[in-house]
């Protein structure tokens, strides 16, 4: 397992269950389609999920449908979801990546991503303009297609490297690649709960300056929480 120690499928289900005894299971919201969970996780790089969430729904109540997104001058977009971080360069690249669909797929239906193999899918949607094993992940795992593989951002490679799941270094693809190969069995469902309750973790406790491990519901399965708790 590239870039992961060798932790048992245990180890994860016990972290997730300690992080829903702690915070309840989060909401998971409604599930947007391929394409839409697409050009979601494309804005929501590096900002608050309530603001990439409220850039989205502008986008879609601005335009009556993807093509004339993949079509619309790059700074209109932009005006669109401007409250976005890089809001420039994300609607440059979420129109390139729109006009990459629409060529291969003309009525921007990802629903085949369904039936690929997994690397196969991943790999399909990384191709596309801005986008990486993240938002390939979340478009393939948080949309209807509900598929078993795990979303790992900042926060949850965080954790996952505090934790010692992953090795010192290793990046989100590697983490999410090891996430996914521990839990062959887990549901789409289980994989974007484990994800959301590193998240919130990750946002509240395990921050990446001052993390509070005295109040950590995982501080017994960690190495950096036991080194500061004692
Ligand atoms: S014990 Fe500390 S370092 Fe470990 S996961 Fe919890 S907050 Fe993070």
């Amino acid at each position: 397992m590239q870039g992961a120690f060798d932790f048992a499928a245990a180890d994860l289900r016990r972290w997730r269950d300690a992080l829903v005894r702690a915070f309840g299971p989060p909401p998971t919201g409604p599930r947007r389609s391929p394409v839409g969970q697409l050009v979601k996780s494309i804005l929501s790089a590096r900002t608050r999920d309530a603001v990439s969430g409220a850039a989205f729904d502008a986008l879609v109540a601005r335009y009556p449908d993807w093509r004339r997104v993949a079509d619309a001058p790059v700074g209109e977009i932009a005006a669109t979801v401007a409250e976005v971080t890089f809001a420039e360069d994300k609607a440059a690249y979420v129109r390139a990546a729109l006009r990459r669909v629409g060529r291969e797929r003309p009525d921007f239906d990802l629903d085949f991503l369904r039936e690929l193999p997994l690397a196969d899918a991943l790999a399909w949607l990384e191709r596309l303009p801005g986008v990486g094993r993240k938002v390939a992940a979340t478009t393939l795992n948080a949309s209807t297609l509900d598929r078993p593989v795990a979303i790992v951002d900042t926060h949850d490679l965080r954790v996952l490297g505090r934790l010692g799941f992953v090795r010192p270094g290793a990046d989100a693809r590697a983490a999410s690649e090891a996430v996914t190969a521990a839990m062959p069995n887990w549901s789409g469902e289980e994989f974007l709960l484990f994800h959301l309750l590193l998240k919130r973790l990750g946002q509240v406790i395990c921050r990446w300056d001052t993390p509070e491990c005295g109040r950590c519901p995982l501080r017994e399965d960690c190495p950096t929480g036991r080194a500061v708790t004692g």
